[in-house]
């Protein structure tokens, strides 16, 4: 493999803006979990065929704990070890076509249990903060050493489940500990009202990136961290109006690839969405949201970095049109990943800064 390859960037563009970073979520769904061929092995590969076919490097932050707790129950169920075996060749073969492996951590799989052939996630934790310093510390460690033995040990970036990074002095020590030292779970000005799933990253800096030490929504500038936050957009208020069917009765809109259905979100937050003027999300190749990419709003921003994430489970071919008309329209020819970007920033190779 070449050194270009193996940091997943494109150096001979240089210092050339925009750069685009598209991360995805390799993960089943957490209500009714789907299936592994059509929520990870088929939409992840027709996602880097594409990517194959436009240059783009891909960071996959992998669901580490889906990983682990399937090795746990490997161990008395044999069909369990083959599906195990299945995703970590998968896995690897992201890796080895030249995309980045990072680490996604969504502890309720410490709680998950394997009911009549299906996962059970009735009275799981959701959240870190639900869990002692001793577990958390244990759960990172042990997360991405299986992330780690899948790719040479090259895991250097993360994301929280659902976003909840905070409190992130719970994952400060741990982290670091790991050699992970880039993070990409903001979403500036996002919020959700949710005992289990809430956020709130209004107060949130806006730059393309910035270094931080004890959180993530504070900046300093010698910290040990770099985030690379997620490019946010604004969704009209019809956007929830459109799902608000779809939410109540647990399925995805037609066209999305993954079988599964998602983990409800509360009253409070829906009854929010619906009766308010918009609300900032992420930018996402997701089917739902991906028409964002080519609405007005995202048109006229004038960025240095954009970042679109999404998950496998969530897409749909269209959401390849719609990536490629983003590209096309904003006239990017810089790609990178995660850890790509963040060793060109640390390096001064992005001379421009923090914008
Ligand atoms: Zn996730």
């Amino acid at each position: 493999m070449t050194a270009l390859m193996d940091s997943g960037s494109n150096r001979r563009r240089g210092n050339d803006f925009p750069v685009l970073v598209v991360s995805q979520d390799y993960e089943l769904f957490f209500r009714r979990s789907g299936s592994i061929e059509k929520c990870l092995i088929e939409p992840t590969d027709m996602l880097l065929d594409f990517a194959d076919r436009s240059g783009i490097r891909i960071t996959f932050f992998v669901d580490a704990g889906m990983l682990c707790r399937m090795r746990q129950l490997s161990v008395s169920n044999p069909s369990m070890a083959r599906d195990l075996s299945r995703i970590e060749q998968h896995v690897r073969s992201i890796h080895t076509r030249g995309h980045e492996i990072g680490l996604h951590i969504h502890p309720h799989w410490e709680d998950t249990r394997w009911v009549e052939n299906a996962w059970d996630f009735a009275g799981t934790r959701y959240q870190l903060r639900d869990f002692t310093t001793e577990e958390v510390s244990d759960v990172v460690s042990r997360y991405t050493a299986s992330l780690n033995e899948i790719c040479d040990g090259n895991v250097s970036t993360f994301r929280a489940g659902g976003f909840c990074i905070e409190p992130f002095d719970l994952l400060r020590g741990p982290l670091l500990e790991n050699g992970i030292t880039v993070d990409s779970s903001i979403v500036p000005g996002a919020r959700l009202d949710d005992d289990d799933k809430g956020i709130n990253f209004t107060a949130a800096p806006t730059n393309s990136w910035w270094q931080f030490d004890e959180s993530p929504l504070q900046p300093s500038k010698n910290g040990p961290f770099l985030e690379i936050p997620i490019t946010p957009v604004v969704l009209p208020f019809y956007h929830y109006w459109g799902r608000a069917i779809d939410r109540i009765l647990g399925r995805q809109p037609a066209g999305v690839v993954g079988d599964g259905s998602s983990k409800a979100i509360g009253k409070r937050e829906i009854i929010r969405r619906l009766a308010g003027a918009g609300r900032v999300s992420e930018l996402s190749i997701d089917l739902a949201k991906a028409p964002q990419l080519v609405a007005a709003s995202v048109r006229r921003q004038d960025r240095k970095v954009w970042q679109v994430m999404g998950h496998p489970k969530l897409l749909g071919k269209v959401s390849l049109d719609l990536l490629q008309r983003f590209v096309d329209r904003k006239g990017v020819r810089h790609f990178e990943s995660i850890s790509g970007l963040a060793s060109a920033i640390r390096a001064g190779e992005l001379s421009a800064g923090e914008d």
